[in-house]
């Protein structure tokens, strides 16, 4: 493992967020949808189920996505907003099977302020690390979604929409019409 297991759950669960929108569509559209991602990403404490929820859910999405593309001190900014509107207070907590990590707000605090001091505390580690290079964009060139390289030689280049396998197609079929008499 690179980093402690909660700064990689963190980081996994905010880029799994920030590909709900983009050039795969709309994967959030409902309150149901929500409802499917909150416990497909292992979320627990306070979840509302309404429309409020899903819209500040919703909204974050975009200023999580300009981490992936914006340069260090810019990303600095951003998770230091994230942290202060928070609030944060990192606590060490342990709850369910976890072990213990950390949590800077409480459970009962609405699930978007969860999902971006989770996102923050994560990428704070990755500043702290000098690491930033493992955020990337999928290679893919219909693809927008982003991913975290947290293979050991840094060798991932696609996100899990199954570009890789679309990627190894395309080539496939570019080699055989290339040797087509
Ligand atoms: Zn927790
Ligand atoms: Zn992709």
């Amino acid at each position: 493992m690179l980093f402690a297991h909660d700064t990689e759950y963190g980081l996994i669960a905010t880029a799994a967020l920030v590909n709900t929108t983009g050039d795969h569509g709309e994967a959030l559209p409902d309150v149901a949808a929500l409802d499917a991602f909150f416990a497909a990403h292992g979320w627990t404490g306070r979840h509302e189920h309404t429309d409020a929820e899903l819209r500040s859910v919703r909204d974050l999405r975009p200023r999580l996505r300009r981490i992936w593309h914006a340069e260090t001190d810019e990303i600095v900014d951003i998770v230091n907003g994230l942290l202060r509107e928070a609030g944060a207070l990192p606590q060490l907590v342990r709850h369910d099977d976890e072990p213990y990590h950390l949590h800077a707000v409480p459970r009962d605090a609405p699930l978007a302020t969860r999902m971006a001091v989770e996102a923050a505390m994560a990428l704070a580690d990755l500043v702290r690390s000098g690491e930033l290079s493992r955020l990337r964009v999928c290679d893919h060139p219909d693809c927008d979604n982003v991913l975290v390289d947290l293979s050991k030689n840094r060798s991932r280049r696609y996100c899990d929409a199954s570009c890789g396998n679309r990627a190894a197609v395309t080539a496939y079929r570019a080699r055989r019409a290339a040797t087509r008499p």
